[in-house]
């Protein structure tokens, strides 16, 4: 399967999404119900509060993306950036699932 990953733009700052991404090759974590799959974009929300979230989703979609997955940034936050999750996490998942019409993956690890 082939999947965009969109990431906090805050978190990206400081984190390579190297669990994100190893995750993926394995199958493991948030993409357990899926198994291995191919990550084909990686970008991130664009910032607060998320504006660019339906553009890029929508490209990715374009380009091969079967699922989004959201980096567990956003729903979980991140121990070294926002310890909280994203205020905005709600919207955009409802903004990918209505908008744009594609299934999402909620967490990465
Ligand atoms: S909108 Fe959410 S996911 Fe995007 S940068 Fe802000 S806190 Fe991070």
């Amino acid at each position: 399967m082939k999947v965009g990953l969109i990431r906090c733009q805050q978190t990206e700052i400081h984190y390579p999404a190297i669990t994100c991404l190893v995750n993926a090759a394995k199958g493991e974590g948030g993409y357990s119900e899926v198994g291995p799959v191919e990550i084909i974009s990686v970008n991130s929300c664009g910032g607060c509060p998320s504006k660019q979230v339906y553009a890029r989703a929508m490209e990715m979609k374009k380009r091969g993306a079967e699922r989004i997955v959201f980096a567990s940034c956003i729903f979980k936050g991140s121990l070294r950036s926002l310890e909280f999750p994203c205020p905005f996490a709600g919207k955009l998942k409802k903004l990918v699932d209505e908008k744009v019409q594609i299934s999402t993956i909620d967490w990465t690890h």
